[in-house]
C-alpha cells in the first residue's frame, strides 16, 4: 500500500466559528493509480489533497505512507519526503516570476542534497512537456497553459512516486486543459501515481478511479470497469527519502541562496538602496571618525616626541597644590649645583639642564612683541630638540660668559622680521641688546600654547642680566632609557632631599614626566572617539532597524514563494538561511560601500581641511564585520518568521 488514511479529520478555526473540512476520511491508494477527487466547491477536496501531499497535517486520524505513520515524522523529514516522493501541480501554477523557466524547473534540486546544477535534467523535463525551446524565458512571457506545463516539468524533476495536482486545468481553456491532461495521462502510463482534484467530469474521466466528496466525507469511490488496482511493484527504501546527506556547502544550496539574494536585491534596487543607506552612513562615519581619532593620536605622539622623550621636569613647589601659598621656604630653590649633582647620577641620567622662565619684551626697529623668555643650559638644545637648523646653538663659552645671544621661535621671527633674515641682527630684550644667532625649529601648537612663540637665551644671561634672579625655575632631565624613569625619579628626589635637608614627606618640589602629559592627552582623545563612536553606533542600529523593516516587507511579499519552496522540499533552516543571506548580503554591501566612502571622506578631510587622518585596517575589518552582524541580528526575526510559515497557509496567502 502506497498511501493510507484512517478516519482523518481536519477543521479550520476562523475567529469564533469552526469549519469542519474533513470529517472522517478513510482511504487507501496503491502505487500506479490515477485517482480523481471530485465534489462541489468547499466539499474538502483540497484539504484532503494537502494532507496526502504532506503540506498539512490531520487534526485527528492516521496517515501512513508506505506503512510509515506520518505523525512520527519530524518537520524536516516531511520536507524531505515532499522533495523526494511528491511532485505538485497547482491551479495557480506557482512559478517564481524572477527566474527563468529552466531555473524554475530545477528549483527542487536546491533542496535535494544532491550535487550538480541539474540544468540538463531540467531541460529533459521541459522537453517532456514540449517547452525546451522556451527555457530561457521568464514565466510571464508564457501563456497559462505553458506555465502549467512548466509546473509539471518542475514536479517531474525529482522523479517522484506521486504527482499531486489540485485543479490543474482550473485556470485553463479547453484546448490547454486537454494538453495538460494528455501529459498527466502519459505520466500515469509510465507508472507514476497521479492524484488529481477536479470538479469537472470530463477531466475526471481521464482517471481510473473517481472519489466523490461531500461535506468533508467520501460519498463514493468508483473504479473504471476492467481496471484493477496495481499492487506495489518493487521495494522503496523509505528512509532514504527523508534525510539529506551532504552539507550546505557541498550541494550548491548556499550558492543558490546567494544567487537568490542577489536577484531579489537587483529586483528592488531603490528599496534596497534606501534601506541600506543607514548602514552605509553608519559605517562611513565609523571609518572616518576612527581615521580622525587615530590621526589626532598619531599627531599628538609626534608632537610629544618633538618635546623630547624620556624627559623629567623638576620644579619648585607642590605638585598637588600649585600656586597655593605654602609660606616662605616651602618652595625649593634650585641652583647650578643641583644641576651638576643630578647630571652626575650617570646610571639613570643622561643630561640635565637648568632653566629659568620669564616674560620678555622684544623690540626690533619700530616693532615690538611680548613672548616667553626661557634661559637654558647647553644640553637643553639636544634634549628638547631645540637646536636650530637655521643659525646655531649657544656654545658652552657663551653660556659661561653670560653672552647676550638669543635664539627666537618662528612666530617671533614673523612678528618682528616679516620676511627678512633675523640671523646676526640685534634686538632688544627687556631693553638689553641681544644678537640673534638662530631660529628655533618649528613645533606648532601644544593645546592652546604656541610653541614657536619663544625667545631662548643662555640660562646665566637670563638669571643675572635679564631677570635678576639667582636661582633656577626648574631643571630638565633626560633619563637614559624610558624604562628607568621611575628609578631616575626616586634617585633624583633622594638627592634633592639630602642636599636641601628636606624631610621625606616634604613636597616643596615636584618631578613630572611626559607620560603624565601623554596620558592626559590620550584620555582626551579617547573620550572624543568614544563620543563619535557612539554616534556612529546609533546610526548603525537605526540602519539595522531599516533592514529589519525591509526584510519583513520582503517576507510578506514573498509568502507564496516561501509556501512553494516549502512544498517542493525546503526545510525551516533553508528558508531561514535564504533570508539571512539576503539581509547579511544587504548590510555587507552597504558596509563595504560605506568603508570606501569613509576612506574617501577622511582623505578629503586630510586634503582640504589639512586634518591628520590615519585609516586603519582594523577599523575596516571591524566595520565590515559589524555590518554583517547587524544583518544577522536584524534579519533573524524576519527570517524566523518566514521559516515558521506552514506550507498550506503560505500558498493560500493573497
Ligand atoms: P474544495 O477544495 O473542495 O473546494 P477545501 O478543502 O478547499 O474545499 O475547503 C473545505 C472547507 O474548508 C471550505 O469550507 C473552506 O472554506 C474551508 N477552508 C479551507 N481551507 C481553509 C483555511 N485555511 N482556513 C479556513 N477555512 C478553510
Ligand atoms: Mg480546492
Amino acid at each position: 500500500m502506497l498511501l493510507e488514511l484512517v478516519d482523518v479529520h481536519r477543521s479550520y478555526q476562523i475567529g469564533e466559528s469552526t469549519v469542519n473540512a474533513l470529517r472522517g476520511v478513510s482511504l487507501t491508494i496503491e502505487r500506479g493509480e490515477f485517482v480523481a477527487i471530485m465534489g462541489a466547491s468547499g466539499s474538502g477536496k483540497s484539504s484532503l489533497m494537502q494532507i496526502l501531499g504532506l503540506l498539512d497535517t490531520p487534526d485527528k486520524g492516521e496517515y501512513l505512507i508506505l506503512g510509515n505513520n506520518v505523525n512520527t515524522l519530524s518537520e524536516d523529514e516531511q520536507a524531505g519526503l515532499r522533495n523526494n516522493v511528491a511532485g505538485f501541480v497547482f491551479q495557480q501554477f506557482h512559478l517564481l516570476k524572477r527566474m527563468t523557466i529552466v531555473d524554475n524547473v530545477r528549483l527542487p534540486h536546491i533542496y535535494s542534497g544532491l550535487k550538480g546544477d541539474f540544468r540538463k535534467e531540467a531541460i529533459a523535463c521541459l522537453k517532456m512537456v514540449g517547452l525546451d525551446q522556451r527555457m530561457d524565458h521568464t514565466p510571464n512571457q508564457l501563456s497559462g497553459g505553458e506555465q502549467q506545463r512548466v509546473a509539471i516539468a518542475r514536479a517531474l524533476i525529482r522523479d517522484p512516486l506521486i504527482i499531486f495536482a489540485d485543479e490543474p486545468t482550473g485556470n485553463l481553456d479547453t484546448k490547454n486543459s486537454l494538453e495538460i491532461m494528455k501529459i498527466l495521462q502519459g505520466l500515469h502510463e509510465k507508472g507514476k501515481t497521479v492524484i488529481m482534484v477536479t470538479h469537472e467530469h470530463d477531466i475526471a474521466a481521464y482517471a481510473d478511479r473517481i472519489l466523490t466528496m461531500r461535506d468533508g466525507v467520501i460519498i463514493s469511490d468508483e473504479r473504471k470497469p476492467g481496471v484493477e488496482p496495481v499492487s506495489a511493484a518493487g521495494e522503496i527504501a523509505f528512509e532514504t527519502h527523508m534525510s539529506r546527506k551532504v552539507s550546505l556547502w557541498q550541494d550548491g544550496r548556499f550558492r543558490g541562496f546567494l544567487a537568490q539574494a542577489f536577484q531579489s536585491i537587483l529586483a528592488n534596487k531603490m528599496r534596497t538602496f534606501l534601506s541600506v543607506l543607514g548602514i552605509f552612513v553608519g559605517v562611513a562615519s565609523v571609518i572616518a571618525m576612527m581615521a580622525l581619532g587615530e590621526g589626532a593620536k598619531a599627531a599628538m605622539q609626534e608632537q610629544l616626541k618633538s618635546m623630547g622623550s624620556n624627559m623629567l621636569s623638576i620644579r619648585g613647589g607642590s605638585a598637588k597644590i600649585r600656586g597655593a601659598s605654602q609660606g616662605a621656604g616651602a618652595v625649593a630653590r634650585f641652583t647650578f649645583i643641583d644641576v651638576t649633582d643630578i647630571a652626575s647620577l650617570r646610571t639613570v641620567v643622561k643630561n640635565a639642564s637648568g632653566v629659568v622662565n620669564g616674560a620678555g619684551r622684544i623690540v626690533y626697529g619700530n616693532k615690538n612683541w611680548s613672548s616667553t623668555l626661557t634661559g637654558v643650559g647647553f644640553d637643553y638644545g639636544t634634549m628638547r630638540s631645540s637646536v636650530p637648523t637655521v643659525g646655531r646653538w649657544f656654545t658652552n663659552e657663551e653660556i659661561q660668559a653670560r653672552e647676550k645671544v638669543a635664539i627666537i621661535g618662528v612666530t617671533v621671527v614673523k612678528e618682528l622680521f616679516a620676511n627678512s633674515n633675523p640671523i646676526g641682527k640685534t634686538v632688544k630684550i627687556n631693553r638689553i641688546n641681544f644678537k640673534v644667532i638662530g631660529i628655533a625649529p618649528a613645533k606648532g601648537f601644544s593645546g592652546p600654547q604656541d610653541e614657536d612663540d619663544v625667545v631662548i637665551i643662555p640660562v646665566t644671561t637670563a638669571m643675572y642680566r635679564v631677570l635678576g634672579k639667582d636661582y633656577l625655575s626648574g631643571i630638565f632631565v633626560e633619563v637614559t632609557s624610558p624604562t628607568l624613569i621611575e628609578q631616575a625619579k626616586s634617585a633624583i628626589s633622594e638627592l634633592i632631599r639630602k642636599r636641601h635637608h628636606l624631610k621625606a614627606d616634604d613636597d616643596s618640589f615636584n618631578i613630572r614626566d611626559m607620560t603624565e602629559i601623554q596620558q592626559m592627552l590620550s584620555s582626551t582623545t579617547q573620550t572624543m572617539s568614544l563620543l563619535l563612536g557612539s554616534i556612529a553606533a546609533i546610526s548603525l542600529v537605526v540602519g539595522g532597524i531599516g533592514i529589519m523593516n525591509i526584510m519583513l516587507v520582503s517576507v510578506t511579499e514573498r509568502t507564496r514563494e516561501i509556501g512553494l519552496r516549502k512544498a517542493i522540499g525546503a526545510r525551516r533552516s533553508d528558508i531561514m538561511l535564504q533570508f539571512l543571506v539576503e539581509s547579511v548580503g544587504m548590510t555587507i554591501s552597504g558596509g563595504l560601500i560605506g568603508v570606501i566612502a569613509g576612506i574617501g571622506v577622511s582623505l578629503m578631510l586630510a586634503y582640504f581641511a589639512g586634518w591628520a587622518v590615519k585609516t586603519s585596517l582594523v577599523s575596516v575589518v571591524l566595520a565590515t564585520a559589524f555590518s554583517a552582524l547587524i544583518g544577522i541580528f536584524f534579519g533573524l526575526w524576519p527570517a524566523r518568521k518566514a521559516a515558521a510559515l506552514k506550507p498550506v497557509e503560505a500558498l493560500r496567502y493573497e
